[in-house]
């Protein structure tokens, strides 16, 4: 066992601050990766604020941090696909049974036994929970550590290991969405993602918005329209007439007015995760014979595909890079949806933290 430098919170209400959290020694499945960007996902701030006490409640102190990506330092003596000095990933999963069908089947996002990167029990017993990717440091298990295409910005490229595969997996489970047209609502760290995926999928996109000023923006990632959804004559002209939705809000809205929007035999596929429970109309359902579904993360074989996808297309997250001693002031503006459209610290920082 080491210490490695992290930032955690102790308390649903405290900031996080600095502390020193103890990491395993890599056994010889392990590659023990020396961290570079961390990116900031609103899950991280719903667990550190404990929003999702009723299915996951948090256990504190809490280290967040699921975007990661990092050089490795060491390897197991049987890990034959990493060496010292490669460029890695390392998303929302660190473990898995590796025995049940869903991971048999390349789905270890749907293993009922999985170790999430952060607040699930720790199988090594090294702490209670595993602790995320807010640290300088951490060793994780090698079926769960992905290549990155070394030439794109790797600050850009830690939000794909959360937002990323989080907006892919479920778009490309749709089927071949060229042309057809496919609505993304919610412009942060995952819609920013949607609006990229989509686009470079050939799909006609369109972005709803509560927030005016992210207008223009949308259209440069790749919208060819963009309707802010508080307004219900914008709203009105867009009604029965969309494929696929991806719905990526964090927090209570009304779902209804979404799954209005969808033609017949439209999906509207629900990956944001907010708090409380939503509301949602059999008879928006029932007329127009639409779908309502949920999506999580993506297994790890798509997620490499989603790599190697976004290095052919040079796709990554736009994002604004702090250190790490700016984490709790960034917590407070995504609350607000004010991040253009990911944080991602640069975990150099946190070397004088
Ligand atoms: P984010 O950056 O905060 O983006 C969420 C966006 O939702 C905001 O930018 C805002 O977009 C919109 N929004 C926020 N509050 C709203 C409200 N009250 N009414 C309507 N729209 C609102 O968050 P994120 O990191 O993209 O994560 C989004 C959600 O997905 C979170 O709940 C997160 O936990 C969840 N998540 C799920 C998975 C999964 O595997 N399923 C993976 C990662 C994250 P506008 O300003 O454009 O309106
Ligand atoms: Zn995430």
């Amino acid at each position: 066992m080491f210490m490695a430098k992290a930032y955690s919170a102790v308390s649903a209400t405290s900031p996080l601050a600095s502390a020193q959290i103890p990491r395993r020694d890599p056994t010889p499945r392990d590659v023990r990766i020396e961290i570079l960007y961390c990116g900031i996902c609103h899950s991280d701030l719903h667990a550190v604020r404990d929003e999702w006490r009723n299915v996951m409640p948090t256990v504190y102190p809490i280290v967040p941090g699921h975007e990661i990506v990092g050089r490795v330092a060491r390897v197991g003596s049987a890990v034959p696909q990493f060496k010292p000095g490669d460029l890695v990933g390392v998303g929302c999963l660190v473990d898995s049974d590796h025995s049940c069908p869903n991971c048999r089947d390349g789905l270890e996002q749907l293993c009922p036994n999985q170790t999430l990167t952060f607040n699930s029990p720790d199988k090594h017993k090294t702490a209670p929970v595993t602790y995320g990717g807010y640290s300088e440091s951490i060793v994780v298990d090698e079926h769960f550590v992905l290549h990155v295409p070394p030439h794109l910005d790797l600050a850009g490229v830690a939000p794909l290991l959360c937002a990323g595969i989080t907006t892919y997996s479920p778009m490309r489970r749709w089927g071949d969405i060229q042309g057809k047209k496919i609505g993304v609502v919610g412009l942060g760290g995952l819609g920013h993602m949607g609006v990229k995926f989509a686009r470079a999928f050939g799909a006609q996109v369109v972005v709803f918005t509560t927030s005016p000023g992210k207008k223009a923006d949308a259209l440069r990632l790749g919208a060819d329209a963009v309707v802010l959804s508080t307004n219900p004559e914008e709203m009105r002209q867009h009604a029965g007439s969309f494929d696929f939705i991806l719905d990526t809000i964090a927090a209570d809205h009304d779902i209804n007015a979404f799954i209005n929007m969808l033609g017949r035999d439209g999906n509207i596929t629900l990956v944001g995760a907010p708090e409380k429970p939503l509301a949602v109309s059999a008879f928006a359902l029932l007329f127009g014979r639409r779908s309502l579904s949920g999506s999580i993360i993506g297994g790890l074989t798509e997620t490499q595909e989603m790599l190697d996808f976004c290095g052919t297309h040079n796709i990554t997250a736009d994002v604004e890079v702090i250190p790490i001693q700016e984490v709790n002031a960034a917590y407070e503006r995504l609350a607000k949806s004010d991040v253009k459209y990911r944080f991602a610290i640069d975990m150099a920082s946190i070397k004088s933290a």
